[in-house]
């Protein structure tokens, strides 16, 4: 991911050919997979995609109907919890009530029958690493969201588990502290080097914090990978437009490296090749199109008109028409004295030009 770090080759949690069903659907589809030692994994993908089914069999919650779950190298599979390397953090923080914080906290380690100081130690421990020392007699009714969810985090690190299992940990919370606990929660886990796997439907959070995620629709993974694969080289239309906007363009093949589309006919990149005949996608990032004013001397230029212009601050949206297509275009706004990023008026007929290296091309 963006934080480019070496990982080891060791497997944490391993996942083969795992299916579950409730009645007629098939909440998780034969999915495999490898999640590596250390790794900051995530689960990505909209509402009943089936993330959080794949993660309770992980935990143990969930037993599947088809496959194995291998934890360390050890087959997991009819394991019960409490007897798996891994905690969960869910959203809904699932305090005790009636406990503080020291004894939340305390709670499993007591269950374990933990010798007093060791569990006084290991409290102390996991409050200093959520930056909640202080809080020990405090009950979750006195403290705010973020606060309750910083010590369902530290009620499940004390445990010292193997891998960190996160069910949408932070979208109870507000945009500001969700930003807040996103940068923490990484700090926390390269401190530790814990497996984390994390379970989101927002792809801003996942590119942000992963290292690998994996896209999942209908119970199945459409893509996994680094994140910036993810970003960079979506392979299917699914994940192109569940992942940030993408422009996409149906193109037909007239030679291995050009296609017809409405807009003109385009080249490809030099890795790129295709049968002719062949139907494509072209998927191009908001921020890789590029405007002009007079006619750039480029391949892949067509005209477009402005046909709306949202301003974010840092940042110019452009909505462009050409030839009845929505395309979309960002420009940041201080790049704006840089050739192929001028500012354009409302209507504003304009130059588009697509790089052939920023054309992805998406096969299904
Ligand atoms: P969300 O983000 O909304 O929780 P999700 O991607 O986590 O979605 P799951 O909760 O795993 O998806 O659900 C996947 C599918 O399985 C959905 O169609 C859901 O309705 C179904 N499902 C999940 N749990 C059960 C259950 N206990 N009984 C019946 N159907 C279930």
């Amino acid at each position: 991911g963006k934080r480019e770090r070496k990982l080891g080759d060791s497997v944490a949690v391993q996942l083969e050919g795992v299916t579950k069903r409730f009645g007629d659907v098939r909440a998780v589809d034969n999915v495999s997979l490898e999640v590596r030692d250390g790794e900051f994994f995530s689960l990505l993908g909209p509402s009943g995609c089936g993330k959080t089914t794949l993660l309770r069999m992980i935990a143990g919650f969930e037993t599947p109907d088809e496959g194995r779950i291998l934890i360390g190298g050890k087959d997991m599979t009819d394991v019960p919890p409490y007897l798996r390397p891994v905690n969960t953090v869910f959203q809904s923080y699932a305090l005790f009530p009636h406990m503080n914080v020291e004894q939340n906290i305390a709670f499993g380690l007591r269950m374990k029958r933990m010798p007093k100081e060791e569990i006084a130690r290991r409290v102390a421990w996991a409050l200093e690493l959520v930056n909640l020392s202080g809080f020990e007699k405090r009950r979750p009714d006195q403290m705010s969201g973020g606060q309750r969810q910083r010590v369902a985090l530290a009620r499940a690190l004390v445990n010292e588990p193997e891998v960190l299992l996160l069910d949408e940990p932070l979208s109870a919370l507000d945009l500001k502290l969700r930003q807040e606990l996103r940068v923490d929660l990484m700090n926390l886990q390269e401190r530790l080097g814990i497996t984390f796997i994390f379970v989101t439907h927002d792809q801003e959070e996942a590119l942000v914090m992963s290292d690998r995620i994996a896209v999942m629709n209908r119970g199945r993974i459409e893509q996994l990978g680094p994140t910036e694969e993810i970003y960079e080289l979506p392979k299917t239309a699914f994940v192109a437009r569940f992942i940030g906007d993408s422009n996409l363009i149906p193109a037909k093949a007239i030679e291995p490296r050009k296609v017809r589309t409405s807009l003109g006919d385009f080249v490809l990149d030099d890795d790129d090749a295709l049968i002719p005949g062949q139907e494509v996608l072209l998927s191009i990032r908001p921020e890789k199109i590029r405007l002009f004013r007079e006619r750039p001397s480029l391949p892949n230029v067509f005209r477009a008109k402005v046909d709306d212009i949202i301003y974010t601050g840092s940042e110019n949206l452009y909505i462009l028409l050409a030839d009845g297509q929505r395309l979309m275009c960002e420009t940041l706004n201080h790049d704006i004295q840089e050739p192929g990023h001028e500012e354009f008026d409302y209507d504003e007929e304009v130059w588009v030009a697509l790089t052939p290296e920023k054309l992805v091309v998406i096969q299904e």
